[in-house]
């Protein structure tokens, strides 16, 4: 559940949001599809209609720590569901951007240093790697031993690969991720 604390305080983040992700979020008529199909809608404490509702009603940068906002895992069932062709992961992209524009607080967990690993992972080597991604996420949490146990098992199964992925265009993701941190300043 969502508290809006500030909604006398200012206009709240829908236009911001609207702007950044080109959606109209007041076209959204609750009818909950987009959290029925949410992966990690069980698993968060907030689900992606209540995120919609909120800004609706003037939710302010309160709504920026909400857990859903780093545990949205971009896989865009919801946009898929909505009946009224809302993109919601844009709106989840959108918050996420402006979390971390606005130093918002930071939800309990490692969701922010998964989510900072994976980046780094796709930005370095243009696509992702679990083995790089599962070590500096390990490094960051300072447990860079727990689990090791599992890696044997999923190596032999092909579940995670021991090199580096190759072909894509690393310098294109390169650039993607040189622009969209001079667009964001110094705090992306
Ligand atoms: S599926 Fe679309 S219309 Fe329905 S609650 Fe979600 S965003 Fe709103
Ligand atoms: S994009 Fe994020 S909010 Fe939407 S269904 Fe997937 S995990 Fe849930």
């Amino acid at each position: 559940m969502i508290t809006i604390k500030n909604k006398k305080n200012g206009p709240g983040l829908k236009s911001a949001i609207e702007e950044i992700s080109g959606v109209d979020i007041s076209v959204c008529f609750q009818c909950k599809k987009c959290s029925s199909g949410c992966p990690v809608g069980k698993l968060a404490k907030t689900r992606p209609s209540e995120i919609m509702r909120s800004l609706h009603l003037g939710a302010g940068d309160e709504l920026l720590a909400s857990d859903l906002v780093w545990m949205c895992a971009s896989c865009e069932t919801c946009s898929a569901r909505c009946p009224m062709g809302i993109d919601v992961a844009a709106v989840m992209d959108a918050l996420r951007r402006l979390a971390i524009e606005r130093g918002a607080p930071k939800p309990e967990g490692n969701v922010p240093l998964f989510n900072r690993a994976f980046l780094k992972t796709v930005e370095t080597f243009g696509r992702s790697y679990e083995i790089g991604m599962i070590t500096a996420y390990k490094l960051g949490t300072g447990k860079l031993m727990n689990d090791t146990e599992k890696f044997p098992a999923m190596l032999k199964k092909g579940k995670i690969a021991l090199l580096p992925p190759k072909g894509g265009d690393k310098q294109t993701v390169k650039r993607i991720f040189k622009k969209i941190k001079e667009s964001r300043g110094p705090k992306a």
